[in-house]
């Protein structure tokens, strides 16, 4: 599933390509996606892409008088693309821009193309998102500030889409080791200096992952350019029974609320 670093590093690979644009059409040939494709999304040929920004894993295509809202689901990718390409079985929708489109790819349907005009802040898919991990508002005081009163395990409210956006579960795992907090731990009982580590250790950990996809962002543009996820070296997620990589205590799986959480029983006490 496309994570917060992928929806940056597609993001980041889709600016050039594609600011400053005109879009010469529109094509929707699945319009069953998350939700129907709504019928203002073809009709915006004349318009120009302006920048691209990204709020969670919504990435936010700034057309002028509106925003297009691409979401990329359970198993979506964007590709920039000769515009003669032939369409595949899960090509289900296609932004032409002259020269070169931007074709979403999905084979689940769990992804978005929605149209949003006016202000886009208080789309009712945005407005009650969290903090950005990634931006100068994720403070330890903001972090700190917002645990305070939730008994609910540390690794669980990092996951909270409303609390802190886009820190999946991968993320929050390796992101409480590297600041050996325990994942159960209950959030309002995180200290300041904790929520200094932790934060830190967060942005940390999406950056990395984040050069990690970067590198393959030069090759975005071919025909076989979705953004390129280079497998990370996990300090614990999927490693249950391997040896911690920082003690060799053997490294521990347990579930909580419903989603697998890794850790080091001597290094996240
Ligand atoms: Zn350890």
């Amino acid at each position: 599933m496309p994570e917060l670093p992928e929806v940056e590093v597609t993001r980041r690979g889709l600016v050039p390509q594609l600011s400053g644009r005109k879009i010469s059409g529109v094509s929707v040939r699945e319009p069953r996606l998350r939700w129907p494709v709504p019928n203002e999304v073809l009709s915006l040929a004349g318009r120009t892409v302006g920048t691209i920004r990204r709020r969670g894993k919504y990435l936010l295509v700034d057309c002028g008088d509106g925003h297009l809202i691409l979401h990329l689901g359970m198993s979506g990718s964007l590709r920039v693309l000769p515009p003669e390409t032939p369409a595949g079985k899960h090509d289900h929708f296609d932004l032409l821009l002259g020269d070169r489109m931007l074709r979403l790819r999905d084979p689940r349907r769990f992804g978005a193309v929605l149209w949003a005009a006016g202000d886009i802040a208080a789309h009712p898919l945005l407005a009650h998102l969290g903090v950005e991990p990634l931006s100068r508002a994720l403070t330890p005081a903001r972090l700190h500030a917002l645990t305070r009163g939730h008994r609910t395990a540390i690794k669980h409210f990092l996951m909270d889409g409303r609390r802190v956006v886009g820190v999946g579960n991968i993320y929050a795992s390796e992101s409480l080791f590297r600041a050996r907090i325990n994942p159960r731990r209950a959030a309002g009982k995180i200290t300041i200096e904790q929520s200094e580590k932790l934060v830190k250790a967060i942005k940390d950990t999406l950056n990395a992952a984040i050069r990690a996809g970067g590198s393959t962002l030069r090759d975005f543009a071919g025909a076989d350019g979705a953004a390129g996820y280079a497998q990370q070296r996990h300090y614990v997620y999927d490693r249950a029974g391997k040896n911690c990589r920082r003690c060799r205590t053997p490294i521990r799986k347990l579930v909580q609320g419903q989603r697998s959480t890794y850790f080091c029983p001597t290094c996240q006490k």
